[in-house]
């Protein structure tokens, strides 16, 4: 070989791997299309090879509706068998040329995965924006993993309606350095496989076998990968009414997700359909973290791809359970049935469905309080398990109803009810009366409020307690006492009800005061602080939120308890925040708290109009205005008017 050819041959290779080729291979896909002049199914109009015949006039679309409502079918789909494995760096795509194109094929997505059946599939790029009919949109693709098998799938309802799919890159094994993620936050893939092989789960009893991908992104760029197989199913109670379903997963093995602190088979995506904020379970979780409860589960935004249909934001939470970093008790062994084994671990719910659910493992209370055993659920007699715990919360619940104190402090960790309390009422929970967690240890005399778990109806997001929250002038009651006086508020006869009345009496005086003064000045509950918190979700879910309310139009509508549909995002985000600054304002003056932070130096409302002017001891102005700055740590001297007053940040 002369050197001139030579040099021919490294120019051409050397430009070959410069610019990826469009890439060819055997058409597979979907085989029946919709003959649309028929309605009929066919398989010689509108067929999958007319996704790859380069003509913008010609498209494929599926018989199927590749729908949500048809749980059992799979979804619809064109893509290339390669032959072997290729690393895919850019996708196009144009919309069949009709009334509807350009909408179907936002949220198409495109896939690589080296199963022909694709349940080893992840996603490399999520169409965002709709389509343009007539010519051909590309995206780069930034995946670095190498797929035998390529293919797209339209969006929820659109019978994979497409002109034209193309797919460019090179041949090779790639490697998991860089996979794609739907927006910056983590994405789970879920791939229903065996006998449920493309189908939906529709309740919450059956498990379907599926194949459970979670993608992170670490600080330097690169990106983490668990991929495992496990089951899904449904979870929730009213919650699982909503088109966009709550997911349970449990893995064939323990595994460890994300930066949770538990190594668990058991998790939970929470869909936060009713929450348009999709923040307010994760803002009352960082409440709770602040009063110091023991447990807070983990929660982490995500977005979800369920069977190839991108379902939106998601939380990915702890499944509320017994485990050394979750609900951190001894779990009872099936023979544990005297004794001391007896005594616990019992995890219980007060749960206002638990008769209605058909739950195996439940108690009536003498007051008619419904309590579910989450905690045993296998012994050889679990009706020795029921008697114990029963008979043990009704001494509790004895001491409660004849108000006293004495008794109660033999049965119930007070100081733990008054933090769960305290959440509920600053993050207006109307739902916590009716679900709560408590737990009994063994060898503990003492049953003990928490973990919190379900806060979407906080922050003024329910149609029952808005009055309340709008008239905060109006009301001194706590809003467990609040009655719209319609004879509809369902709080007052909340299951818990007669209770909580009762202990707001058996609180010793200055005692729910001392667990807010605690959690407000040593992890800072000011609503600066808190809001400042509500910020930082708010950027970190943006580009995320912006999908979910592509796939989910519901900003303008009111769904589940919704009072009001304020229509963006950011205006959902806003009403939260100026409801914390209300709420926090109240709930000191309620409690008798003057903080000693700066939010307390306001003497009256002539002052509020004052800018402030902090000072540091050595006397020096480090800030002038109506703004409350970040301080470090440290003691100021903060002047408001003709007031003024030394206060020390811890935080
Ligand atoms: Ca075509």
């Amino acid at each position: 070989m002369n050197r001139y050819i030579t040099l021919l041959l490294l120019v051409s290779m050397l430009s070959a791997s410069a610019v990826p080729h469009k890439l060819t291979g055997t058409v597979i896909g979907t085989e029946t299309s919709v003959d649309y002049s028929t309605g009929l199914p066919s398989t010689t109009v509108n067929t999958r090879y007319n996704a790859f015949d380069g003509d913008l006039s010609t498209y494929f679309a599926s018989y199927d509706r590749s729908s949500v409502s048809e749980t059992e079918i799979p979804r619809t789909w064109v893509g290339l068998d390669l032959g072997s494995k290729h690393v895919i760096s850019k996708v196009g795509w144009s919309p069949r040329d009709d009334g509807y194109g350009e909408q179907r094929v936002q949220l198409g997505l495109f896939e690589g995965a080296n199963s022909p059946d694709f349940t080893d599939a992840i996603p490399i790029y999520l169409i965002p924006d709709k389509g343009t009919i007539g010519t051909i949109s590309y995206a780069d693709v930034d995946c670095s993993r190498g797929f035998r098998y390529v293919r797209y799938l339209g969006p929820d309802n659109a019978r994979c309606n497409i002109a034209e799919v193309e797919f460019y890159g090179e041949e090779g094994e790639g490697d998991d350095s860089h996979l794609y993620t739907v927006s910056n936050l983590p994405t789970v893939v879920i791939y229903t496989t065996g006998d449920f092989f493309g189908r939906d789960p529709v309740d919450k009893v059956t498990d379907y076998t599926s194949s459970i991908t979670i993608i992170s992104r670490n600080d330097d760029g690169t990106t983490a990968v668990l991929c495992q197989p496990g089951t899904t199913r449904l979870r929730g109670n009213n919650s699982m009414t909503h088109p966009k379903k709550p997911y349970r997963i449990k893995f064939d093995s323990k595994q460890k997700v994300l930066d949770a602190p538990a190594k668990a088979k058991k998790w939970t995506l929470i869909n936060t359909y009713g929450d348009k904020t999709i923040l307010r379970n994760e803002i009352s979780f960082e409440i709770a973290r602040r009063l110091e409860m023991d447990y807070v589960p983990y929660c982490r935004l995500v977005d979800v791809i369920y069977n190839g249909d991108y379902k939106g934001t998601y939380q990915l939470c702890d499944q509320i359970e017994i485990n050394k970093n979750r609900v951190n008790i001894t779990e009872m062994e099936v023979d544990d049935l005297a004794g001391e084994a007896i005594t616990g671990g019992y995890l219980l719910e007060i749960d206002a469905y638990a008769s209605q659910e058909g739950e195996e493992h439940y108690f009536t209370s003498s007051s008619g309080i419904p309590v579910t055993i989450k905690s045993p659920d296998e012994s050889n007699d679990l009706s020795l398990c029921k008697s114990y715990i029963s008979t043990y919360w009704n001494f509790m619940e004895k001491a409660v109803m004849q108000t006293s104190r004495a008794s109660l402090d033999q049965y119930m960790d007070v100081k733990s009810y008054c933090k769960i309390f305290l959440v509920g009422e600053l993050t207006g929970n109307s739902d916590t009366f009716w679900s709560m967690y408590v737990t009994k240890e063994r060898n503990d005399a003492l049953l003990r409020f928490g973990p919190v778990w379900d806060y979407e109806l906080t922050f003024n997001n329910d149609n029952r307690t808005k009055d309340y929250f709008f008239n905060p002038v109006a009301h001194t009651e706590w809003l467990f006492e609040f009655d719209d006086g319609n004879g509809n508020h369902t709080l007052k006869a909340g299951t818990m009800g007669d209770f909580a009345k009762k202990m707001l009496i058996l609180f010793h005086a200055g005692e729910l005061l001392d667990v807010w003064k605690n959690g407000y000045e040593k992890n800072n509950l000011r609503a600066s602080s808190l809001n400042a918190y509500v910020d930082k979700l708010a950027e970190e879910i943006d580009q995320s939120q912006k999908l979910n309310f592509i796939r989910w139009p519901i900003l303008s509508k009111k769904v589940h308890m919704n009072f009001q549909a304020l229509g963006s995002y950011e205006k959902e985000v806003e009403f939260v925040k100026s409801y914390i600054t209300t709420r926090v304002d109240w709930m000191n003056a309620k409690l008798g708290y003057k903080p000693a932070g700066v939010d307390g130096v306001i003497s009256d409302a002539s002052d509020e109009l004052q800018p402030k002017q902090i000072f540091n001891m050595q006397g020096v102005l480090l800030y002038q205005g109506d703004e409350m700055p970040e301080l470090e740590p440290g003691v100021y001297i903060v002047r408001q008017g003709a007031f003024s007053n030394k206060v020390m940040i811890t935080r």
